[in-house]
């Protein structure tokens, strides 16, 4: 498959190809993101697997996180990945995560990881947050598993849909047709992800025939990346 470095200057035309899942699986484990999601969710299991058998609690905690999360895909990715930069106090606020976002669909083919400087941090507040809602080690463990799986899962889904894979179920078809709605027809729309029906749930999942294409869906609006944000529709 393709491995040259993205040139946001001349968007590459088509996904990147591969050969199978196994060859997808390859590239994703050597890209920073998947390499530590992957080796997180692999110890948590392991040390996971030495506290005892799952009881009913874990099971609620587990089902808390599959619920939550793709109500947090939406969220994040409406109000954080799209926030445009903001001057504060005379200095400019915009994150990481955004920039990396504004980065992937200037060039929807590439830039699909969440960033290094987001991730590495996130793994000891996560683990932080866990241990003050439960005050249970086993507890914790459970809910950082689950979370960090389900993170994992996110991070090669949204990986997969960026390449030629082509979905066998029509789950995961759906998905992939509306993720590239989002990132070719209209950014305001299909912002849910995993879960692509939280998008009717919102209201974000319009008949593509009855909308527009976006001309800011390259640039969430942001046309300098000096950083002056333009105001939607301007
Ligand atoms: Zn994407
Ligand atoms: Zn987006």
């Amino acid at each position: 498959m393709s491995r040259r470095a993205p040139d946001p200057d001349h968007p590459a035309p088509r996904p990147v190809q591969v050969d199978g899942l196994c060859d997808a699986a390859r590239t994703f484990l050597s890209q920073p993101s998947g390499r530590l999601l992957g080796a997180q969710a692999a110890v948590l299991a392991a040390i996971r697997a030495t506290q005892g058998r799952p009881d009913r609690v874990d099971t609620a905690i587990v089902a808390g996180v599959v619920l939550w999360w793709p109500l947090q895909e939406w969220l994040a990715h409406r109000f954080i990945l799209h926030a445009p930069p903001r001057r504060v106090l005379g200095r400019t606020i915009d994150p990481e995560v955004a920039r990396m976002h504004r980065a992937h669909h200037a060039d929807p083919w590439h830039n699909t990881g969440l960033p290094m400087s987001f991730l590495v941090p996130a793994v000891p507040v996560h683990a932080a947050v866990w241990v003050a809602l439960t005050r249970n080690r086993r507890r914790a463990l459970t809910g950082m598993l689950a979370f960090g799986t389900t993170t994992l899962a996110y991070e090669w889904t949204h990986f997969l849909t960026h390449t030629s894979h082509r979905p066998k179920r029509s789950y995961f078809r759906t998905l992939q047709r509306r993720h590239r709605l989002h990132h070719f027809k209209d950014e305001h729309h299909w912002l849910g992800f995993t879960v692509p029906y939280v998008d009717d749930l919102f209201r974000t999942a319009p008949d593509p025939s009855t909308i527009a294409t976006s001309p800011t869906v390259r640039t969430l609006g942001v046309e300098d990346e000096s950083l002056e944000a333009v105001p939607a529709g301007a």
